[in-house]
C-alpha cells in the first residue's frame, strides 16, 4: 500500500529521498549503512508491506514537528520556539544514548526528558542501543524496544502507547510487524505528506536541514500538504546556528512553525496528529 514517493504528486522534492539518513549520534558514534543483503531485503520488503492503514479524512492540514535523539540544542533551542508559539513537538528520545558527546552534538539527558514532558512535549520511542532495527535478530530488537520503554517509563510514568521512530530510518519485516501490535505509529524518514491511506508503521516524513527543507523550499511542502489535505511530518536533531547536516537553524524552525500558523495548519505532536485524525 505504500507508493513510492517518487511517483506520488505530494512529494515537492522527491529527488531528496533518502530512507537512510537519519545518522544520529550512536554509541560506536559511526554512520550506519543498512546493512548486507538479508537485512536490506527485510528493510525493502518491510518498507512495502502495511500491517495496519488507516485513511486520512482531515478537513484541515497537520503539521507535526518531530527530533530524534535528540540533541541538547533540540531541548534548549528547537523546544524554545515551539513553546514561545504555544505549539508542541514530539521528541523521539533512545535512551541508551542519554547524555553522550560526539562529533556532532551532545545527547540531551533524561532530566530533559522529564521536562519537555512536563511541558507538554510528547517523548516518543526511539530505541535504547540506537541500532538499525533491520540490522537486529527479531528477539533482539524486542528486547531493546523493551528497554527503551522501561526507560522512558521510568521517567515519564503516565506514557501508554507511544509512537515510535526508526533509527535511520530502517524497518524490518518482522520488526515493523511487532511494532505494529505495541507502538501506536512508527515514523520513517520516507519523504513526502502523508495523505489518504497510511501506513501506520512507515508514517512519511521530511528532513528539516539544509539538503531537505530549507526556509526557501518550506512553502512548497506547506502547499503539498495543503492541497493533499495531509499530515506532513517533519524531522531533524540538532537546532543551532551551526547545525550538523542532520540539523537546522533556529531560525529555519521558527519560520516552519510562523509559516504552517499563518497558513492555519493544526501544529500538533504525533499522538495529538493521530487523535486530531481519529486513529485509534
Ligand atoms: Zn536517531
Amino acid at each position: 500500500m505504500i507508493e513510492d514517493s517518487r511517483k506520488v504528486t505530494t512529494n515537492p522534492a522527491s529527488r531528496q529521498e533518502r530512507p537512510h539518513d537519519d545518522r544520529g549520534a550512536s554509541p560506536d558514534g559511526g554512520d550506519v549503512c543498512s546493512g548486507g543483503l538479508l537485512p536490506r531485503l527485510s528493510h525493502m520488503v518491510g518498507r512495502r508491506v502495511p500491517f495496519r492503514t488507516a485513511s486520512l479524512a482531515l478537513d484541515q492540514p497537520i503539521l507535526s514537528i518531530t527530533f530524534d535523539d535528540f540533541p541538547q540544542s533540540a531541548f534548549e533551542l528547537g523546544a524554545r520556539i515551539l513553546d514561545d508559539h504555544g505549539v508542541r513537538g514530539t521528541f523521539y528520545a533512545a535512551s541508551g544514548l542519554f547524555g553522550l558527546t560526539d562529533s556532532r552534538w551532545t545527547v540531551a539527558g533524561a532530566d530533559k526528558v522529564a521536562d519537555l514532558h512536563e511541558r507538554g512535549h510528547e517523548i516518543g520511542l526511539h530505541s535504547h542501543a540506537h541500532k538499525p532495527a533491520n540490522r537486529m535478530w527479531p528477539a533482539a530488537f524486542v528486547a531493546d524496544l523493551a528497554a527503551n520503554r522501561a526507560a522512558l517509563r521510568r521517567i515519564v510514568p503516565g506514557l501508554t502507547r507511544e509512537n515510535y521512530a526508526y533509527p535511520y530510518g530502517l524497518c524490518g519485516l518482522m520488526q515493523k510487524k511487532h511494532l505494529a501490535g505495541t507502538v501506536r505509529s512508527c515514523r520513517s524518514v520516507q519523504t513526502g505528506v502523508n495523505a489518504g491511506r497510511v501506513d501506520l508503521d512507515f508514517v512519511k516524513a521530511v528532513e528539516i536541514s539544509a539538503r531537505a527543507l530549507t526556509e526557501a523550499n518550506l512553502e512548497r511542502w506547506l502547499d503539498a500538504a495543503e492541497a493533499a489535505r495531509g499530515w506532513l511530518v517533519l524531522f531533524t536533531h540538532d537546532v543551532c546556528d551551526s547545525p550538523s547536516i542532520y540539523g537546522t537553524t533556529p531560525r529555519v524552525v521558527e519560520r516552519v512553525v510562523a509559516r504552517a500558523l499563518e497558513r492555519r495548519f493544526a501544529i500538533l505532536p504525533v499522538d495529538a496528529a493521530l487523535d486530531r485524525a481519529g486513529i485509534a
